[in-house]
């Protein structure tokens, strides 16, 4: 077990509370059409690439596995293969695709690839040949692009890749996916138009004879919004698809900023979610400064009256982002305690004044709850001028994870 006082604890029963408050949603979705018995229901793909969005992939693939999840979403082969020895009954689909030799590791770890290029193809049937696969064995779900231009196979390529998978035998084609790029983005009608786009090329693909069983779209935005579900059921029902939607950072707690504002339904997802993750360290320890006395590098705090600074065991090479220098806040005894001068790479100096009290091994939240404040990831990314999601994924690797 790690000394150092800095850890994140992990709240695996809010994580499971999430899960299936957002699965609930999806099968309610699903209710009143001929998707609603279990078998066809409308499923969840839990995404917990770069580590859990960096809660720690063991606690929180376990806890996915706990509160029902079938689908795991990683990035690479090599996340993939970490989720195997964890869940070794899971789906676990590779969602940026497979890289250049790691087709027989994707037959050996039983994964799922999305493809949409060539190669990949060529990739995974070189495996399949190798391996002397059966006719059908080796599942793929193809993304199309419907306007991200980032991943994906768009009208022009996909003729090409239709004719190269009927070339492989060993390659069925079980999902078709894309991904909605501003669901957070409530007067857009971009998600439409993604809609429009993708229903043309399921159809140009289902008229090819093609038969796949899923068809997946759409992250926490669009899942917490919910205007996605009835464009998602639709065109699931005309194709016989079964719809799936991936979401991420709502099973870690939180809710999308959406903007220009927020709907009625994501505000109330936003009491809903419980975060998972608390960022703990302790004051290591306390001391009084005069005025006129320079905080840190460059001295960019200086007092101008009497001070209490406490010295905390964290710094930007845990993850806690520079940018919060002289302007982030921590919770000490149930306070906030602003940070001042900049932070170091291994230290943080906060200022204690108005807090009375406190001594060194008082614990210190950097991002959680603690008595009645609270300082969440949004509070962090708008300190840090970044999104919530690269918060967390920054927390680095010597910050231990503890479930709780
Ligand atoms: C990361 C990712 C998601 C999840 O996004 P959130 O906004 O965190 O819910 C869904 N789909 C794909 C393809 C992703 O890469």
């Amino acid at each position: 077990m790690q000394t150092r006082p800095c850890w994140v604890e992990i709240s695996t029963s809010a994580f499971e509370h999430n899960y299936r408050l957002l699965r609930q949603t999806a099968r309610s979705h699903g209710l009143g059409r001929a998707a609603s018995e279990s078998e066809t229901a409308p499923e969840l793909l839990a995404i917990v690439k770069a580590d859990a969005y960096g809660h720690g992939l063991e606690i929180c693939a376990k806890a996915a596995e706990k509160a029902g999840a079938r689908w795991l979403g990683v990035t690479s082969v090599e996340e993939a293969a970490a989720a195997r020895r964890i869940c070794p009954d899971a789906e676990i689909l590779v969602i940026s695709g497979p890289f250049r030799g790691q087709g027989a590791d994707v037959l050996a770890q039983r994964l799922t690839c999305v493809v949409w290029d060539s190669w990949q193809l060529q990739e995974m049937a070189a495996a399949a040949n190798d391996a002397n696969s059966p006719h059908d064995s080796v599942p793929v779900h193809l993304e199309l692009d419907t306007g991200m231009s980032r991943q994906g196979v768009d009208s022009e390529q996909l003729d090409t890749i239709l004719a190269q998978l009927c070339l492989y035998p060993a390659l069925r084609l079980t999902a078709l996916m894309t991904h909605l790029y501003a669901a957070d983005e409530p007067d857009s009608i971009t998600t439409e138009t993604q809609f429009k786009t993708l229903s043309l090329l399921v159809e140009k693909i289902h008229s090819a004879g093609l038969r796949p069983q899923w068809l997946h779209v759409g992250n926490s935005a669009a899942l917490l919004a919910g205007s996605a579900w009835n464009r998602l059921l639709e065109i699931c029902c005309q194709f016989q698809l079964r719809p799936m939607m991936r979401p991420g950072l709502a099973l870690y707690g939180l809710a999308p900023q959406f903007s220009p504002y927020e709907l009625p339904a994501v505000a109330e997802w936003r009491q809903a979610l419980q975060p998972a993750l608390t960022w703990k360290t302790k004051v290591v320890s306390v001391r009084t400064i005069q005025p006129g006395q320079t905080v840190g590098y460059n001295g960019t705090f200086v007092a101008t009256e009497p001070m209490r600074l406490a010295l905390l065991a964290v710094g930007y090479a845990d993850g806690l982002k520079r940018a919060l220098s002289n302007r982030g806040a921590v919770l000490v005894r149930g306070k906030r305690a602003p940070i001042i001068g900049r932070i170091s790479m291994d230290q943080t100096v906060v200022d204690v004044t108005d807090i009375p009290g406190v001594t060194p091994e008082d614990e210190v939240v950097l991002l959680g709850r603690q008595e009645d404040e609270c300082i969440t990831g949004d509070d962090h990314a708008a300190w840090a001028q970044t999104v919530s999601w690269e918060i967390f994924t920054s927390i680095t690797a010597r910050v231990e994870r503890r479930s709780i």
